[in-house]
């Protein structure tokens, strides 16, 4: 597996499984075929209530701990020192394992200073090998990176070919913050499994759209985590290191961008107060 080095050296997989959406009920069986598929980056949250799920596949799995690589995140609902601190120990024991590869500040909203300083304590104590962001547009993450000793060694945001994030890419780069993309595909929106560009690319080759959306990210090193509850879709998902895109096939998709979340902005108020609302 292809990998990229972190700012403080950790090796991270450029592809991984993501289990957003995914139920509690799933969520085991879904990491375990994801694992057999060959995936070994398994990108969760607290907020996604399945943490149990990823750790009893963690245990289940045979595969030795050293080789997962396990993200966590710390909803906003866990903001400020002290509580961002007992999540910590919280997702420690349903992930069932004594490190978290990477944690993540879920979102920038509420105490996310106090949140990254009990990130900052466990990263210190060997329980959580890296710490980073999510959601952290451009203005946030130059203060957060400005005003912190240990740079977020990744940001995870919204990142498809309708929105490429190609100018929070150079800032990340600026900063040695490694790009990630969550919701490569847009979850199928603005018809991204159909889209007549990538698919004419993606016929050249004998790949799908799916794959070669993960093939254009991961050349434009940005780490990805698709998300697929189906065992055939894990496999094609995972199968994206056997074929290039020319620099051809890569401008024409870059073309496809509209610099425009498919989602929300995190710039709206009301969207603001309906993150702030969800998990209190
Ligand atoms: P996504 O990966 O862009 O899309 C998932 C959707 O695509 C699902 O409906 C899935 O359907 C479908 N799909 C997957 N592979 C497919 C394929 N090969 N062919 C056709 N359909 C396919 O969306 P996402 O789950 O929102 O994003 C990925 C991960 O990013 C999440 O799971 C999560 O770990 C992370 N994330 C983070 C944040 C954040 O705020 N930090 C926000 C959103 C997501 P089926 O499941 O039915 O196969």
């Amino acid at each position: 597996m292809k990998t990229v080095k972190l700012n403080n050296g950790i090796e991270m997989p450029i592809l991984g499984y993501g289990v957003y959406q995914v139920t509690p009920e799933e969520c085991e069986r879904c990491v375990l075929d994801a694992i057999s598929a060959g995936y070994r980056s398994i990108d969760t949250a607290q907020a996604y209530n399945n943490e149990e799920g990823v750790g009893n596949a963690i245990e289940k799995s045979g595969v030795p701990r050293s080789e997962l690589f396990i993200t966590t995140k710390v909803w906003i609902s866990n903001a400020g020192y002290a509580k961002a601190k007992d999540s910590i120990e919280e997702s420690l024991k349903k992930l069932k394992t004594d490190y978290i590869d990477l944690l993540l500040i879920h979102q920038p909203f509420s105490d996310y200073y106090g949140t990254y300083r009990a990130m900052t304590e466990a990263y210190k104590a060997g329980k959580v090998k890296s710490i980073g962001v999510s959601n952290f547009y451009p203005d946030r993450l130059v203060d957060f990176c400005e005003f912190n000793d240990v740079i977020p060694a990744v940001n995870q945001v919204e990142t498809h070919p309708f929105q490429q994030q190609k100018e929070a890419h150079k800032i990340m780069e600026k900063y040695g913050v490694q790009h990630e993309s969550w919701g490569p595909f847009a979850e199928g929106r603005k018809d991204m499994f159909t889209n007549p560009v990538i698919k004419t690319i993606g016929d050249k080759y004998g790949k799908t759209v799916a794959q070669v959306i993960l093939r254009f990210l991961i050349q434009n090193n940005v780490v990805v985590i698709p998300k697929t509850t189906h065992k055939e879709r894990m496999i094609e998902n995972f199968d994206v290191f056997n074929f290039e895109l020319t620099d051809t096939d890569i401008n024409a998709i870059a073309a496809l961008d509209e610099s425009e979340s498919a989602f929300f902005s995190h710039y709206d108020p009301k969207i603001v107060e309906m993150l702030a609302g969800y998990g209190k």
